[in-house]
């Protein structure tokens, strides 16, 4: 299962995502169920699923190190 933010290729059964730790799987806020990843409504109830887009914090870029400390 490749995850929605960072395209890491999870196991299939991964509920989260090796890589960055976002949660694969849609669970519906009405009923509980677990949906796969990406539906837009459950498979259960047809309730709304909210998708909430995975945060990644991004690295910073890294800064050449300028100022040594002195010996
Ligand atoms: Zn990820
Ligand atoms: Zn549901």
């Amino acid at each position: 299962m490749e995850c929605p933010g960072c395209h890491f290729q999870n196991r299939d059964e991964a509920i989260f995502c090796n890589e960055h730790g976002y949660k694969l799987e849609n669970i519906c806020p009405n009923c509980g169920n677990t949906n796969r990843l990406g539906s837009k409504y459950c498979d259960k109830c047809g309730n709304v699923l909210t998708i909430t887009p995975p945060k990644i914090a991004k690295p910073p870029p890294s800064l050449p190190i300028t100022h040594r400390s002195r010996m």
